[in-house]
């Protein structure tokens, strides 16, 4: 089966940008099933490779193979399995063998498997399959997985993510793929913190592995500070700050589940004093607010909200929410307090958010330095050709010495 491309539509595909959108097709075969492999030809019949029809999605073809070799084939798509797992050994060569290790295996267009994530929890791998290609290849996929990965005890999949519907493809649950069934709570280790991981019910594979980099840069600046830790989920943040000496510690998040995790997450960790961390059940957005209201300070505030923007044409709605957290945030940082922001919508560019901290420093009136860029770690790769890889932005802003105004 064949797609044809408009005139001058190569182009994205010449660079290796492995989406073609529906309005790049200039003809499409009636009958291609969801996942179907397909050739992808130019306008002037030159054949540039092989893709994952996707009939549901704006985004109609996400490329496997490119170039006018054979069709992919059961060991094209393990050799990419394969490829992204030594990948992660070659930049860190005992990662499997780190007690407790937890990291991304495989990082979906960044490794030539769009909409394909494989996360690495102590033993048990955890996909999940956004794309008709992901779909189509599972099996092959989980497979690989179950071979390649060294110490594999199981490969499980999460199939509740919202961009299965977007794509077209049934949302489910948490289903084993191949190995063992694994347990109800994992356990990790980062940088000698403990994590228990809910891999069923917890979000995207049950933990933001993608912010490693930026809780160890949070550890290393949290010393003898009072950390507020907003968007907390399971306590990544705040329990690196407790680990990096912090003096206090407030975990704010609306979910009572992910607290109730954080709280056991700091009972686990024996070295860390439990009395000095507390959670908090509330809306960030209210929270900063009320802490404003009490004239209550912070030496150091961690906001890593989840994505405010799905599209572009949410940026600027999104653009107000960083605004506004992050104003409120600056003016309750102590003079020389921190401020470690995040965005990890794709549709706002380091440089938009950059903008967006300068309004709210503005507005807050007060001065701060860029003390550190954070992103994508090690095993979170992002493909050159790719640049809708790197989603994640993080800026850490210390405030001058100068007390707030009023
Ligand atoms: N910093 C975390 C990940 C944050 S994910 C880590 O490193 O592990 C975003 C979190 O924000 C989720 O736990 C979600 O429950 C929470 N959340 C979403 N909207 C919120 C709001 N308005 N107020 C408080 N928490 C919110």
């Amino acid at each position: 089966m064949t797609v044809v491309l408009r005139r001058g539509r190569e182009k994205s595909l010449a660079r290796r940008h492995p989406w073609v959108f529906s309005g790049a097709v200039e003809s499409a075969p009636a009958n291609a099933a969801a996942g179907a492999t397909v050739r992808i030809v130019s306008a002037g019949g030159e054949m540039l490779g092989y893709g994952a029809y996707s009939p549901a999605s704006n985004i109609r073809v996400r490329m496997l193979k490119f170039g006018d070799g054979e069709a992919p084939d059961d060991s094209f798509a393990a050799g990419l399995v394969r490829r992204a797992i030594e990948l992660r050994r070659a930049l860190r060569p005992s990662v499997f063998e780190e007690p407790g290790a937890a990291l991304r295996l495989v990082n979906a267009e960044n490794d030539g498997l769009p909409g394909v994530i494989a996360d690495f929890y102590s033993g048990w791998v955890v996909c999940q399959f956004t794309s008709a290609l992901g779909e189509a290849w599972k099996a092959t996929i989980a497979a690989a997985l179950a071979s390649a990965v060294p110490g594999c005890r199981g490969v499980a999949e999460r199939a509740d993510a919202d961009a299965r519907v977007r794509e077209g493809l049934e949302k489910g649950g948490f289903a084993v793929l191949a190995g063992e069934e694994p347990p109800g709570l994992i356990e990790i280790s980062e940088g000698g913190i403990r994590y228990l991981v809910d891999v069923r019910n917890g979000h995207k594979t049950g933990f933001y592995l993608d912010q490693r980099a930026a809780r160890k840069r949070v550890r290393a600046l949290a010393s003898g500070r009072d950390v507020l830790n907003c968007f907390s989920y399971t306590g990544g943040f705040g329990l690196a700050a407790a680990a990096g000496g912090a003096r206090s510690v407030v975990q704010v998040d609306v979910s009572a589940d992910a607290l109730a995790l954080a709280g056991e997450n700091a009972a686990l960790n024996a070295g860390l004093r439990r009395d000095a961390i507390v959670c908090e059940e509330a809306d960030v957005f209210k929270y900063l607010r009320q802490c404003r209201d009490a004239a209550r300070t912070f030496d150091m505030i961690v906001l890593d909200p989840p994505k405010f923007a799905e599209t572009r044409s949410q940026a600027e709605r999104a653009a107000r929410g960083y605004k506004d957290i992050n104003l409120l945030a600056m003016k309750l940082l102590q003079p020389g307090g921190i401020l470690a922001t995040f965005s990890c919508s794709g549709a706002i560019s380091s440089g938009f958010f950059d903008q967006i901290l300068a309004g709210a420093a503005e507005d807050a009136r007060r001065d701060f330095q860029i003390i550190a860029r954070t992103g994508h770690d090690f095993d979170h790769p992002v493909a050159l050709s790719f640049p809708e890889g790197a989603y994640l932005k993080g800026v850490f802003l210390r405030a001058s010495d100068e007390a707030a105004k009023a």
